[in-house]
């Protein structure tokens, strides 16, 4: 048996808009659904039943073809703000699994499981745990593919679609690859295909018992990386959504701004945003960054380090506030921005020596108090009492 050295997972909701559909209508069930635009209006489909597939029914056919291909099917438009609130729930059960969790669209993520085995037990189990917690929370089924490579772990979650769990040992990487159509390949598209068929290349495995010089006089650098793919070598490691997202907020003025009193105003209330969405993905972050836009368009962006990281509205203000004034030349400004970048997650947060922590627990649940009424009553309920003095005001004054 191989070690793991890393473990990776690809987590798949199976036909996610239209199970979402027939979960919360069950005189859908067993008919074949898609969610899309009217064939009138030129619609696609955005996501099939399996019912519907078996008319040969995909995601992004005309929606014209597809009522042709099967005329008693069942269309709804889809409410995406109904699906991304069920993948907010999604991705939080996943953030439980690991904080290491790469998004790839609303209903499909990468998860860094290396390290977990001790909390979470082996691959097969935890893949076990991540499809229960998913289905008892949202009552939908996901696949699951487990691997100690990336593009592997994602071929595997679509193998045994719906509902499916498949677990790539580290020593089977190759024999599992071997008889996959090319076209599996992540990457691979159908220019490369028709190329590589040309060379008699029909699996993964007549890819890989290639000669690499035959691939890179072919395809140059690419047929290097597709040798490489089709041996089970793939460095490319997951990319945590809190390293890539950024977390800032701007405002351009309907009227260019000189006066200090409205721009810190701004600022704090950027910052309270910025603070909110942070606390809200449960990470903090080290460096805060303004943003300045002049009347004429001349653009500067100032940040610094902080010693420690924080999601805390007041200190991101602060920060900001301080970086306002050593930098601005009191031109009028156009458009203002605060963000806040070198995130980690929150639990690996340093302790913040500065503020005694009491005041900052008692910031925190202040803080979260307010992200509750918002979410009740909407935003700007609750406002700092700093930024309800000066008012945008829309008569150029
Ligand atoms: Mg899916």
């Amino acid at each position: 048996m191989c070690k793991w050295e890393r473990v990776i997972a690809h987590v798949d909701m199976d036909a996610f808009y239209a199970s979402v559909e027939i979960r919360d209508d069950p005189s859908l069930q067993g008919k074949p659904v898609v969610v899309g635009g009217s064939s009138r209006g030129r619609g696609v489909v955005s996501a099939a039943s399996y019912e519907a597939r078996r008319y040969g029914i995909h995601s992004a056919m005309p929606m014209a073809e597809a009522e042709r291909r099967c005329p008693h099917l069942v269309r709804i438009p889809g409410s995406f703000s109904k699906y991304q609130d069920v993948s907010d729930r999604i991705m939080e059960i996943l953030r439980s699994f690991s904080p290491a969790i790469e998004p790839l669209s609303l209903d499909e993520a990468f998860l860094d499981l290396t390290g977990t085995e001790k909390a979470q037990g082996p691959p097969p189990q935890v893949g076990r745990k991540i499809k229960n917690a998913i289905h008892e929370t949202t009552r939908l089924t996901a696949s699951v593919g487990i691997a100690p490579v990336k593009f592997v772990a994602k071929i595997a979650s679509d193998l045994e679609k719906p509902d499916g769990l498949v677990v790539v040992d580290p020593g089977t990487v190759e024999s599992f690859l071997r008889p996959l159509e090319i076209k599996r390949l992540w990457g691979v598209g159908p220019r490369t295909q028709e190329a590589l068929r040309e060379l008699g290349v029909r699996t993964i495995g007549d890819l890989a018992s290639l000669d690499r010089r035959t691939l890179t006089g072919r395809f140059g650098l690419h047929g290097e990386h597709l040798h490489n793919l089709a041996s089970g070598h793939d460095e490319r490691t997951i990319v945590p959504d809190w390293e890539a997202k950024s977390y800032s907020h701007e405002n351009t003025f309907a009227d260019d701004r000189a006066d200090a009193d409205f721009l810190e105003a701004i600022l704090l209330d950027q910052a309270h945003r910025v603070s909110r969405r942070l606390r809200r993905d449960g990470v903090t972050g080290r460096i805060v960054q303004i943003k300045i836009r002049y009347h004429d368009f001349s653009t500067f962006t100032r940040r610094v380090s902080l010693d420690g990281h924080t999601a805390d509205a007041s200190q991101i203000y602060r920060v900001a506030q301080h970086l306002f004034h050593k930098n601005w030349t009191r031109k009028a400004v156009r458009l203002l921005g605060v963000g806040v970048s070198g995130v980690i997650p929150a639990a690996s947060e340093s302790l913040d020596l500065f503020t005694p922590s009491q005041v900052q627990d008692r910031r925190r649940r202040l803080a979260e108090t307010i992200d509750r009424i918002e979410e009740r009553f909407g935003r700007g309920k609750v406002i700092p009492a700093k930024t309800m003095k000066p008012r945008p005001r829309s008569d150029g004054a």
